[in-house]
């Protein structure tokens, strides 16, 4: 399982903790309040990673199949470049960026 869905259950465990151990000191508004910072903070995390990864290789060669080789190289859609690199998009969001080396156009994304 990719790490972004630890963290959305990460968020439900750490709110339930706030229910059960904190929220008896601190009054139960603030309680929900984290409550509903964890499961915005978790479902997010969750829902960008989904729209990152959805642009995948498999989405790349459907949306600019003549753009990929019979071998199944792909070509930048923008200039033309067989020089494709990869890097970590890295700050959290365990996304790998495919791009252009020439233009420096993203092409599609990969889980990291
Ligand atoms: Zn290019």
């Amino acid at each position: 399982m990719p790490i972004p869905y630890f963290q959305g259950i990460a968020a439900v465990v750490a709110s339930v903790f706030v229910h059960v151990v904190i929220a008896p000191h601190f009054g139960r508004e603030l309680a929900w309040l984290f409550t509903a910072a964890a499961i915005s903070i978790g479902t997010a995390s969750v829902v960008l990673y989904r729209s990152r990864i959805a642009k995948n290789y498999e989405w790349y060669k459907k949306t600019y199949p003549q753009h990929v080789a019979p071998d199944g190289r792909i070509k930048c859609f923008n200039c033309g470049s067989t020089r494709i690199h990869a890097h970590k998009r890295m700050n959290h969001s365990y996304v790998r960026d495919h791009f252009c080396t020439q233009c420096g156009t993203t092409l599609y994304h990969s889980p990291e």
